[in-house]
């Protein structure tokens, strides 16, 4: 194929499905390309055991369409992916969505013309798309994260990685299973996994606190409540930090403030409520080691009281700051270690050294497995974009822009890169937010952009590099203020060895749209409109 469109898109997810549907309403040609067979982007890809949201359904979803949030019913309090999936299907049927997709394609390039200003993407099925502009909605958790050890192509058994989860599940019965990992993915699957299996072998690398989801069939008269107001209500998640949770009693107050009895009453009511309330009810979880170790003192404890072997649960307990690392929610994770079936190896103390055609060693020991679960995450946030070929002004390849750590301005654009928009891009609030909201603001704001620079007569917009410096510095500070830099999470890329430490995300969604809506107020401030 080979064509002129206003904007070349790439990925399907839920950022992609929605930038189709305003370009229409804007009256402008799209292409979307998705490496995926259908919609969905994280749920179409991550179908292991167990996986499921942990925004509550009626916030995980669409607020752009009155009618689609009124008449969709979901039966879960937390979604589990299959019906997202469904969700997500339901809409490309309902807005007739798939008409502009190309399925199975994957975007390998996409270079800026500076003789033109135009685009050129090519694809891994022959296609070359001409285009005025190019949006990557290619997600911030879509490109999995591999760890390689040494011996690993030697492994005779079957081999999944959570985030790449064959369509036809898998069948654990009777397997002795090793699963390497321990943050949300592997928290979900763990459970279903070990029920399943013959043996389940966990390699931890670092504990993770968990609380418990609580997750049950919704409750159909709190659904009628928020649906008799879903406006009210999405714009009152909207002035939350995270754009989630207005529903969520919070105390303007520190953890220090109050008592021990208190404090421990409060955190007893939050464990049983389940969810993420329970990081909420003070207002310095993230600002103070002090008020953060009230709270994970209590999880820790919590954890030796659930899990019988002291030895199991002295490994199982973290001891780094709670909520630097994405707080995971579960069910019954901590009691699956008190199943006869069940072992944790710890590969902190001694790493994993090797894979054999029949195990994993570590620490001189070789842990027999005939079925290997990868649950080692993404290369968060840029894993996705740095794997296309993206070239802007004089062939500069944005892996050479991001050389020392992404720099963009609002985590939308990148300086050298005209025409080019990035859907939760780093830089902006993301992955610290209920994502469907950030993608309806960034979609909402890059295609009014677009359409205010076709209607203008404009070429091009892009940023300068002395704002996307100014911006970038301004993230970090945000985040210095807070204990988030404090452990080697994938916020900062710790995960992915060699990856440049910057922190990504940034935090507060409230400002942040307030800072967007005050650039285009501006005329486009801190962006050159040639
Ligand atoms: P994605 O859904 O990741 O879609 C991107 C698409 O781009 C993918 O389909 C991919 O195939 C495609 N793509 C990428 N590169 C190319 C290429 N070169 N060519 C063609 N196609 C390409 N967020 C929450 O807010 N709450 C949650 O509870 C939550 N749970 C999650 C659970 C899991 C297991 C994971 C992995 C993520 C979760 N997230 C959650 C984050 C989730 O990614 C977002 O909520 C949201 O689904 C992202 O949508 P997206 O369209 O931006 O990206
Ligand atoms: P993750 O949080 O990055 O966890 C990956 C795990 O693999 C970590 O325990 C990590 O250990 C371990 N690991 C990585 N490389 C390793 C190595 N070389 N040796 C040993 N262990 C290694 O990935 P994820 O669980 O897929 O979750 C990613 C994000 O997706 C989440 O944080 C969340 O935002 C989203 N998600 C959400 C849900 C949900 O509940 N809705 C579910 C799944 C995912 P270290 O911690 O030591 O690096």
């Amino acid at each position: 194929m080979e064509r002129f469109v206003d904007i070349t898109v790439v990925g399907a997810g839920f950022a992609g499905m929605y930038t189709i549907h305003r370009a229409r309403q804007m009256g402008l040609s799209i292409q979307v390309f998705e490496a995926g067979d259908d919609v969905g982007g994280t749920w179409y890809w991550n179908r292991y055991p167990g996986a499921r949201c942990d925004i509550e359904s009626v916030e995980y979803s669409y607020s752009f369409d009155d009618d689609l949030q009124q008449e969709w019913e979901w039966k879960e309090r937390y979604a589990p992916q299959p019906e997202i999936l469904e969700y997500a299907q339901h809409v490309a049927d309902r807005f007739n969505l798939r008409s502009d997709i190309q399925f199975s394609t994957r975007v390998v390039s996409s270079h800026f013309n500076e003789s033109n200003n135009q685009w050129v993407t090519t694809t891994d099925k022959g296609d070359i798309v001409t285009s005025k502009f190019v949006v990557f909605a290619t997600g911030c958790l879509s490109s999995a994260n591999t760890p390689q050890f040494a011996g690993a192509t030697s492994f005779t058994g079957d081999v999944y990685h959570t985030g790449q989860w064959p369509h036809e599940g898998v069948d654990f019965t009777g397997k002795t299973v090793g699963l390497i990992g321990t943050g949300s993915s592997a928290i979900q699957s763990i459970p279903i996994i070990a029920a399943q299996a013959k043996h389940l072998t966990v390699f931890q690398r670092t504990a993770s606190y968990s609380i418990p989801a609580r997750n049950d069939t919704i409750d159909h008269s709190y659904v009628k409540d928020v649906k008799n107001n879903y406006k009210q209500f999405r714009d009152a998640n909207r002035q939350q930090t995270g754009a989630f949770g207005s529903n969520i009693l919070r105390y303007d107050i520190s953890a220090l403030s109050v008592t021990e009895e208190e404090r421990r009453a409060e955190f007893e009511r939050r464990w049983e409520q389940g969810g993420f309330a329970f990081l909420s009810a003070y207002n310095d979880f993230l600002l103070t080691p002090e008020a953060n170790e009230t709270v994970a003192q209590f999880v820790r404890e919590k954890i030796f009281s659930i899990v019988k072997d002291p030895a199991t649960a002295e490994k199982l307990v973290p001891q780094q700051v709670i909520g630097c690392k994405r707080l995971c929610l579960d069910s019954g994770y901590f009691e699956t270690f008190n199943r006869d079936n069940v072992t944790l190896v710890d590969v902190a103390s001694s790493p994993i050294e090797r894979i054999t055609s029949g195990g994993v060693v570590a620490g001189n020991v070789e842990h027999e497995v005939d079925v290997l679960v990868y649950a080692t995450g993404f290369d968060a946030m840029t894993g996705s974009l740095l794997k296309i070929d993206i070239r802007g002004r004089q062939n500069k390849t944005l892996s050479d822009a991001w050389e020392a750590g992404p720099v963009t301005y609002l985590g939308l654009n990148t300086a050298g890169f005209p025409n080019m928009f990035m859907v939760s891009g780093p830089g902006s609030p993301s992955v610290l937010t209920n994502m469907i909201m950030s993608i309806e603001q960034h979609v909402e704001w890059i295609t009014d952009c677009i359409s205010h620079i076709v209607s203008s007569g404009k070429a091009t917009i892009e940023t300068t590099e002395k704002n996307q410096d100014e911006w970038v510095a301004f993230v970090n500070a945000v985040a210095d203020m807070t204990l988030y830099p404090s452990c080697n999470s994938w916020y900062l890329g710790a995960n992915v060895p060699g990856k440049p430490r910057v922190f990504m995300p940034l935090i507060g969604f409230p400002t942040y749209v307030d800072k967007c809506n005050e650039v285009v107020a501006n005329g486009y401030e801190g962006f050159v409109l040639a």
